[in-house]
């Protein structure tokens, strides 16, 4: 284990809202029943809702599907509401990922979706999350501005508008993210949006083919977008796969969270195998270390782990792995991830 925490390791797709120890987020349910507010988030939910939610992650993730998940997120959104719960929240978050003797990981893209609340703009959303980045330094963490699939073309307006304004400001907005419910929205709405962010220098990353039920058409259009990343890419078919190792697009492999989502039954099935087949770019990532109670040591262990458990991988494969594929929407490769072997590796240790 003390090989995977010492080894340079980015994190290049964690959601904010999904990311948040459970501690912080029990601290803040319990503030947030006792003051008996009323709801304060744009979804509406009452006390009791949230506090079913609530109970829900804490009796452990019963995802049974990955539409169980999302259900998830409302409820923590009414508790990270407010601009202090917000900064609360991501303070905790960038602590979980970057702080300690043998941080989880060196370099963090965090993602999140500018939210609009009774209390906050998204900008001011955007502001606050980026002020608690502001303590680590862009060679630690950039913030990637996620545009949610069920976004109207008002909100997505101003989410780019926002990202591009801050980016502007010298920020360390790093690219946008398409996420959110894998079945919603018309993609053919996005594109202008994606071209223009790309035109603006952010880097794009996409969630795609996540479900079985994602369409091989919309699957093409989103490539055409010409993405920097690709979120899990699960169920991409032959001409996709083609395309994908063609254009040589980092691939971002959540192996706990599709496994607890359902989209891959088994390790043995994972499409991991096919791009570690391929000696294709890929970067091993968390998603969402609250329901899916992982960590990135935890996801790079199972890279470790013997058959059936794992794929069984040495310490030079996982090097390979963790520091020599990975494509950083961000800044330039920083140093600390240029390892190459062992050797070097073992010299830090
Ligand atoms: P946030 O953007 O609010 O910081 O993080 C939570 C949000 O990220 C969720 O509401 C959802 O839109 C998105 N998200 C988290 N995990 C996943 C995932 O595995 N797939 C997709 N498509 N979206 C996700």
């Amino acid at each position: 284990v003390k090989f995977i925490k010492t080894l340079p390791k980015a994190e290049l797709h964690a959601h904010l809202n999904g990311s948040i120890p459970i501690s912080v987020l029990q601290d803040l349910a319990r503030e947030y029943v006792s003051s008996g507010a009323p709801p304060v988030s744009e979804t509406g939910l009452s006390n009791e809702a949230i506090q079913a939610a609530m109970n829900r992650l804490l009796d452990g993730p019963t995802l049974d599907e990955i539409s169980h998940f999302f259900t998830l997120f409302p409820a923590i959104y009414a508790l990270t509401s407010t601009p202090e719960a917000l900064a609360r929240a991501t303070r905790a978050v960038l602590s979980e990922f970057l702080d300690g003797e043998y941080p989880q990981c060196t370099y963090l893209e965090l993602r999140s979706t500018p939210k609009e609340t009774l209390t906050m703009s998204r900008e001011k959303y955007v502001r606050v999350v980026l002020g608690e980045l502001a303590r680590y330094g862009v060679q630690r963490v950039g913030l990637v501005v996620s545009l949610d699939r069920r976004m109207g073309e008002d909100v997505l307006r101003e989410c780019l508008d926002v990202a591009k304004k801050l980016k502007g400001e010298g920020e360390p907005v790093v690219g946008v993210d398409l996420c959110g419910d894998p079945m919603a929205g018309d993609m053919a709405s996005f594109q202008k949006y994606f071209e223009e962010a790309k035109s603006a220098g952010l880097g794009v990353t996409l969630h795609i083919a996540e479900t079985v039920n994602n369409p091989a058409s919309e699957t093409l259009q989103l490539l055409s977008f010409s993405p920097d990343r690709l979120g899990h890419a699960t169920f991409l078919d032959d001409v996709a796969k083609k395309l994908v190792a063609e254009q040589n697009t980092c691939v971002e492999i959540c192996l706990t969270s599709n496994l607890l989502c359902k989209t891959v039954p088994t390790l043995d099935d994972h499409h991991i195998n096919h791009y570690l087949r391929e000696n294709h770019p890929i970067a091993i990532c968390t998603d969402d270390i609250l329901p899916f109670r992982t960590s990135l040591v935890g996801e790079y262990a199972l890279l470790m782990a013997q058959p059936p458990l794992g794929f069984g991988m040495s310490e030079d494969e996982l090097i390979q792995v963790g520091t020599r594929d990975i494509v950083l929407i961000g800044p330039e490769l920083p140093s600390h991830l240029h390892k190459q072997n062992k050797e070097e590796q073992e010299d830090d240790i």
